[in-house]
């Protein structure tokens, strides 16, 4: 869908499309974005938006033809580049469907990377909807202004995941037994990172014992508080953001 960011006001709205985007190119809406664009933008010949495609960054588009059920959008002027997004992960084991789609919806919204699911022991959700995922991902984009999605992986298996684990990459393990404090841990440890959040039934001494195998991974304590799984895994990608991210950077204005 589209989304028009709350504020500022006349801010314009937002379109993520499916296809590379460049000068003079001509895109026309699927029937959903185009139905919100003239039913609830009241769109017209002339009206503006900015589209962006998750490949060259974002653009000024204008309506060229309208009638009312289709829209016709001439890409008139390049905005930005892609932005770079800051290297994190975020693997959680998945919970049931409105608190997912919620975990799904922030960590867009903080900046990271790429989202998987990790099936564990106590996992008790069996089915992840990964299409609907995505919806989440690009409604949340639109929405934070982001020129690039948040990756969508398929869910994979905590040994798998931990079986081909990247060398360079620092794995925060949000251990609810307890760990390091996180602002310390990550402080020492730059560079790309994941952080690994359990099911609502926490992790078994197995899982702990095979996570602790991995020479890259650091458990981590989110305070004194058992933590809601969507809970800590936006908390933890909030702190990581402000410590490794890029929070340092000030909020785009508006559209330019
Ligand atoms: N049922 C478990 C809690 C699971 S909470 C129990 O009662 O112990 C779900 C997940 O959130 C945990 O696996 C962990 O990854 C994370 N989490 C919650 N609170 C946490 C805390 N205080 N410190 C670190 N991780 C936490």
């Amino acid at each position: 869908m589209v989304a028009e960011p709350a504020w500022p006001v006349n801010t314009l709205p937002r379109l993520y499309v499916d296809e590379k985007l460049l000068l003079e190119a001509v895109i026309v809406p699927d029937r959903a974005q185009a139905h919100y664009l003239i039913s609830v933008m009241r769109f017209k010949m002339g009206s503006q938006l900015v589209l962006f495609d998750n490949m060259t960054g974002e653009w000024l588009g204008e309506v060229i033809e309208a009638d009312r059920k289709h829209l016709q959008i001439k890409i008139i002027h390049h905005l930005n580049e892609k932005e770079a997004i800051p290297d994190l992960w975020l693997l959680t084991a998945p919970i049931k469907k409105g608190r997912i789609d919620w975990i799904y919806e922030k960590a867009c919204e903080l900046g990271v990377a790429r989202i998987t699911p990790v099936i564990t022991q106590r996992t008790i959700v069996d089915r992840v909807n990964l299409e609907r995922l995505q919806a989440h991902i690009v409604e949340a984009a639109e929405q934070c202004g982001r020129t690039s999605l948040s990756e969508v992986s398929e869910a994979c298996s905590l040994k798998q995941i931990l079986a081909d684990w990247p060398e360079e990459r620092a794995l925060f393990f949000a251990d609810e037994t307890g760990g390091e404090s996180m602002i310390s841990a990550i402080t020492q440890r730059k560079g790309p990172a994941a952080i690994l959040i359990g099911p609502e039934g926490g992790f078994t001494d197995q899982e702990r014992e095979m996570i602790h195998q991995i020479q890259q991974a650091v458990p981590v304590s989110l305070g004194p508080r058992i933590l809601r799984a969507d809970t800590a895994a936006i908390a933890a990608a909030a702190l990581w953001m402000a410590t490794a991210g890029d929070w340092g950077k000030q909020p785009r204005q508006g559209n330019d």
